[in-house]
């Protein structure tokens, strides 16, 4: 008998009729003769509205009342799936985040798993049942709750496959699998037939949504075969694992895109040891990740620095800059909340040259200014301006030819 761990999102458990469907699909596979352990998100845009909430009442709310508010969206979604589980006749039971024996750390609305007790549900499982754990949260060491992160249900999928070596973990959501890009965007895009743990890490931490990056990190860590597929069909979807096929190796598989990039340029640093440290070294500490950093060769021994952080960090990261840039006897510190990224993704690109011109020549054609570079080996980034994120996306795809079979 071999177990199974499914992650059905908001999107599939939107109101009664998704939440009885889901109930049917997991039947059919305990049916099959799997032992079946289900990790459910929050109905719909549940999250988003309890946020909403919290803000009306309190500009500021305190976190772990806070943590413990979006927790309840994912207990809703557990019991009301256990509910329709026994309508048809099914043993199941649900679990919160601290029943199903799921650790964190203190960090409230971006706690880390520290270590999962598993024998809860393992009992359960013994005992016949289908066990549906709430997705999103866990305890502290002082059993107040906690919650992982927006779309944090993805990691308590496979934090729990990996427990329970189990034999894989599935992610049922609204679409087919993963795609060359984001269908929503594009609707053209090709669903892909499998992607590398690596390929996928660098797409959904380049702003792709398709999955939490934790989720994909710890999937290659514990080496878990992960499948995305719909839970409104039964198409084939995505495999996520360590090796894709040999033949579609040489090749971009795919196209990321992040629209809310917010760039910092300091002009004028004195350009002396010590001064980047003075700088990155607070934002750390409040919190801010910082991603593209460029700094130009110095003239006179003055430099400008530019950087980029999440839009939604913007703020926060220029309360902590400018006094620095000020402290250091930089000249100007500008934040501009403008920025968007594309990214192209790929194994192949690896040690073969041509792609960098081919992404660049392709931008330049479509009249898209590229203000920022990044890459990794398996990368490459460019930084925009946000209102031509659509276009560099259509493009790039057409280019690398994305919608041909993979
Ligand atoms: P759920 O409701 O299941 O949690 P999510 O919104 O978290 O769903 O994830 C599914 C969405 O991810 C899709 O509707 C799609 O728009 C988005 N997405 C972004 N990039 C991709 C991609 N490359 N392939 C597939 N889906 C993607
Ligand atoms: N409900 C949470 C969110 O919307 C967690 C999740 O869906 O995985 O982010
Ligand atoms: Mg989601």
């Amino acid at each position: 008998m071999s177990l199974i761990v499914q992650k059905y999102g908001g999107s599939s458990l939107a109101d009664a009729a998704k939440i009885k469907n889901v109930a049917r699909r997991i039947a059919k596979t305990r049916k099959a003769g799997n032992k079946v352990v289900v990790v459910v998100s929050a109905m719909g845009d549940t999250t988003d509205d309890l946020i909403k909430l919290a803000f009306q009442v309190n500009k500021d709310p305190e976190e772990r009342e806070l943590d413990v508010l979006l927790s309840t969206g994912e207990l809703v979604a557990s019991t009301l799936l256990a509910m329709a589980l026994h309508g048809m006749g099914q043993h199941s039971i649900s679990l919160s985040g601290a029943q199903a024996g799921i650790r964190t750390d203190d960090a409230y609305s971006m706690a880390r798993i520290t270590d999962i007790d598993p024998s809860r549900i393992l009992k359960e499982l013994n005992k016949g049942n289908i066990v549906i754990v709430a997705g999103f949260q866990g305890i502290n060491k002082d059993s107040d709750t906690t919650t992982l992160g927006r779309g944090g249900s993805d990691t308590t999928a496979v934090a729990l496959a990996a427990a329970l070596k189990a034999e894989r973990c599935e992610r049922y959501t609204d679409v087919d699998g993963i795609y060359s890009t984001d269908p929503r965007l594009l609707p053209k895009a090709r669903k892909l037939r499998d992607i590398s743990y690596d390929e996928m890490l660098e797409m959904v931490s380049y702003g792709s949504k398709a999955v939490q990056p934790r989720a994909v990190e710890l999937a290659e860590v514990y080496n878990i075969p992960f499948l995305v597929a719909s839970s409104f069909n039964s198409n084939p979807g995505t495999l996520i694992h360590k090796e894709v096929s040999m033949e579609i190796v040489n090749k971009v598989r795919s196209i990321a895109y992040d629209l809310d990039v917010a760039k910092i340029t300091i002009l004028g640093v004195p350009d002396k040891p010590g001064v980047a440290a003075k700088i990155f070294v607070p934002l750390a500490k409040a919190g801010v990740s910082v991603d593209t950093i460029v700094q130009n060769a110095s003239v006179k021994n003055i430099t400008d620095l530019t950087f980029t952080v999440a839009k939604s960090d913007l703020e926060a990261a220029m309360k902590v800059v400018q006094p620095i840039a000020k402290a250091v006897g930089a000249r100007q510190c500008i934040g501009d909340p403008q920025w968007g990224k594309v990214s192209i993704v790929g194994s192949g690109m690896q040690n073969t040259p041509g792609y960098a011109a081919r992404m660049f020549d392709t931008l330049s054609k479509a009249g898209v200014n590229i203000q920022l570079i990044t890459t990794s080996e398996i990368r490459i980034t460019c930084i925009i301006e946000r209102v031509k994120v659509k276009e560099a996306v259509t493009v790039l795809h057409q280019a690398f030819e994305l919608d041909k079979k993979n």
